[in-house]
């Protein structure tokens, strides 16, 4: 009904009222909202409630009822909560937006403040891509470089087991540069060997859209341990540029099986392990990068379980967030093996991220496998200790 009803419409016309109109304008006349972070909550209009469980999202344009499962947008709710048709809702938002529908002319009216916010920031990442891809071109293959010192000897992984260094990492030098807190100056810590992944989103698709930059030790028997000039506190040793959403570093190409991990080193560890005889072969595997890579996002407002060790501190909700998912997979995926590390620093807050993971592959109707290492290891631990 609705297809049909938008063809009334000129094309991007809907859309303009999307952009001009927040959503919890429309829904805030007959819903008292309160602004919580980057949303609105407020009682359910749609079931009876205490405590509000209803959220208002204007980035996204929805509304999200935790309690019921309402969702929808400006059209949406107007048509549900008024009892208007989709015309007549399309009429009452675009009063709203001082437009006039049976004019045809919502495509030559300048673009709205959110278009031109929404262009800077897909101008910014075009950017950054940019800026990775030209970093990746300048990076040489890694073997006989400290990239394989740091793999071979600072991780012990038998890298003759997979055919040497995998393409998807090379060497590079770089500098190391850091704003310490509550600065906008940055410091400068010097010249680092550096083993550089490639981040790919599309498989198939040529090109890479980031890197992921691990900063090594000058003799690369290790990652380099670089310590804040002002505060003392140790850096990151590894960064990520460009686009790292929903791309991953591939040691693989992605088969019926697949096998995901958040780290470089762990990845490695788990496909050399296959190939030694300790599994079926060298398994296919990619690196996410970052749990949250590696999991996505919950539902915005959607409330975890309370932290077991820290107080007022909560788990990631178990309710994956269709729109922030984490690595892309291809449809071929129909098993995941999740190779978890179990040297977090936060464990329960890990493993509900995991969680999270298992729960959007299972929905996406995705066979699930787990790997955890025991007592507080990681995968690259279990294989020198076999080793
Ligand atoms: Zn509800």
């Amino acid at each position: 009904m609705t297809t049909t009803s938008e063809t009334r419409f000129e094309p991007g016309f809907l859309e303009a009222l999307r952009d001009r109109v927040p959503v919890s304008e429309v829904v805030g006349q007959s819903v008292r909202l309160i602004k919580k972070g980057r949303e609105f909550q407020g009682l359910c209009p749609f079931h009876g409630e205490k405590t509000p469980s209803f959220y208002v999202n204007d980035e996204k344009g929805f509304y999200h009822c935790f309690g019921c499962g309402a969702h929808g947008d400006h059209f949406k709710f107007l048509m549900e909560t008024q009892s208007l048709g989709f015309v007549e809702a399309v009429q009452t938002v675009a009063a709203l937006a001082g437009l006039d529908p049976a004019r045809r002319e919502a495509k030559l009216l300048p673009p709205p403040d959110n278009a031109a916010k929404l262009a800077k920031a897909a101008e910014e990442k075009r950017a950054a891509i940019e800026k990775a891809r030209g970093m990746w071109g300048r990076t040489r293959p890694a073997p006989g470089t400290p990239v394989e010192t740091y793999l071979r000897q600072g991780r012990g992984i038998d890298l003759s087991v997979i055919g040497g260094v995998p393409v998807t990492l090379r060497y590079t030098e770089l500098d190391y540069w850091d704003t310490p807190k509550g600065s906008d100056k940055p410091v400068n810590y010097g010249r680092f060997p550096c083993m550089v992944g490639a981040m790919q989103i599309a498989p198939g698709k040529a090109g890479i859209c980031g890197v992921h930059v691990t900063y090594l030790r000058p003799d690369g028997r290790g990652k380099a341990e670089i310590f804040c000039k002002a505060t003392g506190e140790a850096l990151p040793s590894k960064k990520m540029q460009g686009q790292h959403r929903h791309a991953s570093v591939r040691f693989a190409q992605a088969g019926p099986v697949l096998a995901l991990a958040e780290g470089i080193e762990t990845s490695l560890s788990c496909r050399v392990a296959g190939g030694q005889g300790f599994g079926p072969g060298a398994l296919p595997i990619w690196a996410a990068g970052s749990l949250d890579n590696l999991a996505g996002f919950a539902l915005p407002g959607a409330k975890g379980a309370p932290h077991p060790e820290k107080p007022r501190k909560f788990l990631r909700a178990q309710a994956p967030d269709p729109d922030r998912p984490g690595v892309a997979l291809p449809d071929c995926v129909q098993t995941v093996i999740l190779c978890e590390d179990g040297d977090s620093g936060d464990r329960a807050l890990a493993t509900s991220i995991y969680d999270l993971a298992c729960v959007r592959w299972a929905a996406e109707g995705r066979r699930v496998l787990r790997a955890r290492p025991r007592d507080g290891k990681d995968f690259n631990d279990m294989l020198r200790a076999a080793q």
